[in-house]
């Protein structure tokens, strides 16, 4: 039956078998990538662009393959959410992050933030996990503001009771929340209003066409008009170029984050360049 299934495989639009053969094998990599050490989380400064200084980080994990080296989380994220695996890999982004951001704040810059991403499926659980992270950061000393959760839009949109409660929760530890991605997805604005949130995070399809008296300058203007009267900061993603970063400060927008600062980085590497931002 062996040779036989094998034969089959054939038959069938192979592309799609190996495809998905594929993603089984790297779901049960995934599982012993945690223990195995294999997961690592970078860090790429948040810059505020009127100062040119990093106030902030955003958290990505990275995934180090021991044969097919690094694996994008574009990848794996969703094969984490799909197994699950996501509640266990995402215990350990924040517990990470926090261990960073606690020497960041007590060595380099007090009002230090890490922003780390959550999957809606992460975000919208209810137990027990969160609390117990929330008692870590007050067992370290760590104030609700050393941490932002970026989120997305689509989470809002059909946000049930868990997400309102989440949302609560955050807000009482005074932990703040970004919105990722803005503008890419169903872009109701009401929940701006209904949702207590404190960063739009702009998307870079936005940032990668800004110009002059093009339609995404005009957008990315409006974006940042309406933020600001909503009494929101606005973070540019995808930031690449110098004259992005000017177009973006001459709209007033509050913070970048793109290669033209730097690309994600391995947490020491960051911190040098803290280090080296607080010599200046
Ligand atoms: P995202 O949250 O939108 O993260 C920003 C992505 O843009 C990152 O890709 C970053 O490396 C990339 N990027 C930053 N600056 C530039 C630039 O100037 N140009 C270009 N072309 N790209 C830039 P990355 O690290 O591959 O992460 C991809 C996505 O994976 C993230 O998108 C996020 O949705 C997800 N992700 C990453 N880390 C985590 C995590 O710890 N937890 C969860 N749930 N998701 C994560
Ligand atoms: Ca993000
Ligand atoms: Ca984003
Ligand atoms: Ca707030």
């Amino acid at each position: 039956a062996k040779g036989g299934g094998r034969n089959r495989f054939s038959y069938f639009t192979p592309t799609l078998q190996v495809a998905a053969l594929n993603r089984m094998r790297l779901t049960n990599d995934l599982r012993g990538a945690l223990k195995g050490g294999q997961l690592a989380l970078y860090f790429q400064p948040i810059v505020h662009l009127r100062t040119g200084r990093i106030h902030k980080a955003e958290a990505l994990i990275r995934w180090n393959h021991p044969q097919r080296g690094m694996v994008s989380p574009l990848e794996f994220i969703p094969l984490a959410e799909a197994s699950g695996l996501i509640i266990e890999i995402g215990s350990w982004v924040l517990r990470e992050s926090v261990q960073w951001v606690r020497r960041w704040r007590s060595e380099h810059h007090p009002e230090f933030q890490v922003s780390v991403n959550q999957s809606p499926l992460e975000f919208q659980r209810e137990d027990g996990s969160y609390q117990a992270w929330l008692g870590e950061l007050q067992a370290l000393d760590l104030p609700g503001q050393s941490v932002v959760v970026e989120i997305t839009e689509g989470l809002l949109l059909d946000a049930n009771s868990a997400v309102s409660n989440k949302l609560l929760q955050l807000r009482d530890a005074g932990i703040q929340v970004a919105l990722d991605d803005f503008g890419t997805g169903y872009s109701s604005l009401s929940y701006l209003k209904k949702f207590d949130i404190d960063y739009l995070k702009i998307d870079r399809s936005f940032t990668r066409n800004l110009a002059p008296e093009s339609s995404d300058m005009a957008l990315s203007d409006a974006i940042i008009v309406m933020a600001h009267k909503l009494g929101l900061r606005v973070i540019a993603e995808g930031v690449e170029t110098a004259e992005q970063r000017e177009l973006l400060l001459a709209a007033g927008c509050d913070y970048g984050q793109g290669y033209l600062f730097a690309r994600p980085m391995p947490a020491d590497q960051f911190d040098a360049l803290l280090k080296a931002q607080a010599h200046e």
